[in-house]
């Protein structure tokens, strides 16, 4: 095959939705943006993702007020300008799966939280639900505790994934995973990278959105710092044997005898539209390399022991083992914001949370827009069909 060179103003390496909320906004801009993937879209942490756009209230009801909550606390608003169609990017065709993230308990709250989550700091992320609007899972009547929501929607991540890559496919490379990416640079400086010994591509600024796999690049390219943590889950996914007897959906975060959520659930669909429940939280995070018998006896009892009130139907059960990957933090805490940090003309970044995509693009955004002429760029032509990773919710259960 003979070498194609392309020349562009800005290469992404990593379409998951950092890589990809930051091409349709740069593209959007006028600014031409090439985004290389090595995998199918939204393979990694992107589609194993739980969906839900974070205001920050999981946190906040820890008392802990941290730059965290403030960052954080602007996303959903943001992405429901989005969702509305005039925000920075028309989300309108994206699916909504609840306005709202919930959060229960299951016994009555003490006085003291009562009146901490009405508190000022509180009250504008989380209200009491009517009885009358509560979920069908809420409605039954052995169940007496308490039940918030907060101003979080969860989202259908495939959807919002469509919505991103559709105007801009055609800026799009994927290629094999085997295949190298070598760098052509000069003073540090990076001119060109040449994918296996077919492609060329000269940009004038780079930014790695690779999650996991920015690690490999950072040292591909030499770069000693910035440095990247896992933190590992075994999320668990159930679904009931029989159809007919099909979970109801459920978005919420289970609130135990502590301020701290204990579990977080969604509700998804599998290719035959059963209801799919995702658990993450203490389980997912305390069940890594737990052999799978033992993780799915846990996740029963838990089950049984966050909503006493309700039979679980005859269940078929799954994990999903994944890694975040975050900008390296001492004593493997979660970092608190987006983070990008830019060497030369590379620019390395992790939004740390989905729901932080937005920012970490705004931040991508005015770092490049200091350096950058925009330029003419030739139309990429004979790409073959863009793959998206089939959907955790089919995968997990094979
Ligand atoms: C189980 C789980 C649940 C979560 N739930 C939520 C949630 O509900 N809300 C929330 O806000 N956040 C959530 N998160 C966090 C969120 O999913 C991540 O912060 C976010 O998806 C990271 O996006 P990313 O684009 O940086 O990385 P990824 O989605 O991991 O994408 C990186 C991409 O880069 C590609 N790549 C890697 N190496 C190369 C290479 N050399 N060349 C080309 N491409 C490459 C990969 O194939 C992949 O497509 C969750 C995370 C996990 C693991």
């Amino acid at each position: 095959m003979t070498q194609k060179t392309y020349t562009t103003d800005v290469v992404i390496i990593g379409a998951g939705i950092a890589g990809l909320w930051l091409h349709h906004r740069l593209n959007n801009m006028g600014i031409h943006a090439l985004l290389l993937e090595n995998n199918a879209i939204g393979n990694a942490q992107t589609l194993s993702s739980q969906g839900i756009i974070h205001g920050g209230a999981k946190y906040a009801i820890n008392g802990i007020f941290s730059k965290a909550t403030q960052a954080i606390g602007a996303m959903p608003a943001r992405w429901k300008s989005c969702l509305n169609g005039d925000g920075d990017i028309d989300l309108s065709q994206a699916k909504v799966f609840a306005e709202n993230q919930l959060m229960w308990s299951k016994d009555q709250l003490s006085s003291k939280m009562v009146s901490f989550f009405a508190s000022k700091a509180l009250s504008s992320r989380m209200q009491t639900v009517d009885k009358s609007a509560r979920p069908a899972l809420f409605q039954h009547q052995d169940f007496n505790g308490a039940l918030y929501q907060l101003d979080e929607p969860v989202l259908d991540i495939a959807s919002v994934i469509q919505c991103l890559i559709e105007p801009w496919q055609d800026r799009i490379i994927q290629f094999a995973s085997d295949t190298d990416i070598t760098w052509q640079q000069d003073n540090g400086h990076i001119q060109s990278l040449q994918l296996g010994n077919d492609i060329q591509i000269n940009a004038q600024q780079f930014v790695l959105t690779a999650g996991e796999g920015n690690e490999a690049l950072l040292k591909s390219l030499n770069i000693k710092k910035p440095t990247m943590q896992r933190r590992p889950l075994q999320m668990v996914l159930c679904k009931a044997k029989d159809k007919t007897q099909a979970l109801p959906t459920i978005y919420a975060h289970s609130l135990g005898s502590g301020s701290k959520p204990i579990a977080t659930i969604t509700s998804h669909f599998d290719k035959n539209d059963n209801v799919v429940w995702y658990i993450g939280g203490n389980i997912a995070e305390q069940g890594v390399g737990k052999p799978f018998e033992n993780i799915i006896t846990e996740a029963t009892a838990l089950l049984n022991d966050i909503m006493p009130w309700f039979e679980l139907p005859e269940l078929e059960w799954a994990t999903h083992s994944i890694n975040r990957a975050e900008p390296k933090q001492s004593a493997l805490t979660r970092p608190d914001t987006a983070f990008v940090e830019t060497k030369n003309n590379v620019h390395i970044a992790w939004p740390t949370k989905l729901a932080l995509a937005p920012d970490l693009a705004d931040k991508v955004i005015d770092k490049i827009q200091a350096n950058l002429q925009k330029g003419e760029h030739q139309t990429l032509t004979d790409l073959p069909d863009i793959q998206i990773s089939e959907p955790l919710w089919d995968r997990a259960f094979k």
